[in-house]
């Protein structure tokens, strides 16, 4: 129903990539998630409280801007690819410096492969006494994975979530990542986005965080997302602040939906209200039609 334009070469600007971690329970996807946001909230800036809205960007030291989905695991990702929505433009293998290769381990591998998204190796938990990382790079061997360190092109950092090391030298690992990437997008058209997370917040209503993927989201912008519509409201941005627009790469909250959304769900601004309750409504018809066909079947 939306058509896709497609953006003229010279409309092209580039886009910071955007991460997920993963890896088996118990590695440190959450600790890393945490201490990579915390090195990098300047002491000082506003209130230098990040909120969670389920994604959030880091400047490394070179200058790079990274967005890091703040939703560690594998469901949402698969969940998001099963939607359509392909949101993750580079993976972080989060393996225990400890423990090696495990069966999350190979299924974060599988799920990088399938989706064709480059890989970097974390061999976290470095500061422990038991650490071997010499047996997570072999163990990765036999899965295909050869990384820097055994003359393969993987890139692999260690890293100690607890204590800092390593976290620089991963985020410019990233950042070098996606320069080999070249990753691009238009700001100047109307926005397409995915929804990362959405709920309905008792104060504010039906709130979503979109990762804008292509054009830029504005305040006052008509969009229909999934089988919802609304008109922008409010955008909130990860430290919490008000924003008037976001670019592509830029996670933000959305408010003015007319009803909650579901993680996958694709956001694009359309022209008029009444074009994007005519979409919304079409959708919410057709999966009607579907669970009615699917229950009589
Ligand atoms: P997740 O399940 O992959 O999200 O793993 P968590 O981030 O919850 O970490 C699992 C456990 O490992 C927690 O007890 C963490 O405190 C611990 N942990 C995570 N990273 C490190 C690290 O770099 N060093 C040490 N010593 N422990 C860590």
């Amino acid at each position: 129903v939306i058509k896709e334009v497609a953006d003229a070469p010279e409309d092209l600007q580039p886009r910071p990539p955007v991460v997920t971690i993963m890896g088996h329970v118990d590695h440190g996807k959450t600790s890393l998630l945490d201490a990579i946001r915390k090195t990098k909230v300047v002491s000082g800036e506003a209130g230098g409280i990040t909120q969670h809205i389920g994604a959030y960007q880091v400047t490394t030291d070179s200058g790079a801007t990274l967005s890091f989905l703040d939703t560690p695991g594998h469901a949402a990702f698969t969940s998001m690819r099963s939607r359509g929505a392909h949101v993750t433009d580079i993976v972080v293998l989060v393996v225990a410096a400890d423990d090696a290769v495990m069966p999350q381990t190979v299924e974060a591998i599988n799920h990088a492969k399938a989706a064709k998204v480059p890989m970097i190796v974390a061999i976290n938990k470095i500061d422990k006494h038991e650490a071997n990382p010499t047996k997570v790079r072999t163990d990765l061997l036999q899965h295909e994975v050869v990384v820097e360190q055994m003359s393969g092109d993987v890139q692999d950092v260690e890293v100690s979530a607890h204590t800092g090391k390593g976290l620089d030298e991963l985020l410019e690992a990233i950042a070098l990542q996606a320069e080999i990437l070249e990753l691009k997008a238009n700001p100047n058209r109307a926005a397409q986005g995915a929804v990362i997370e959405a709920q309905l917040d008792v104060g504010r209503g039906p709130v979503a965080t979109v990762l804008v993927q292509n054009g830029t989201l504005k305040q006052g912008d008509i969009f229909v997302v999934g089988e919802q519509y609304g008109k922008v409201r409010a955008l909130i941005n990860d430290k919490g602040e008000r924003v008037k627009e976001a670019g592509p790469s830029v996670p933000v909250e959305v408010l003015g939906l007319n009803g909650t959304p579901e993680a996958g769900d694709v956001l694009n601004v359309t022209e008029t209200e009444a074009q994007a309750r005519e979409i919304a409504e079409y959708r919410a018809n057709t999966a009607k039609e579907k669970r009615a066909a699917a229950g009589a079947a």
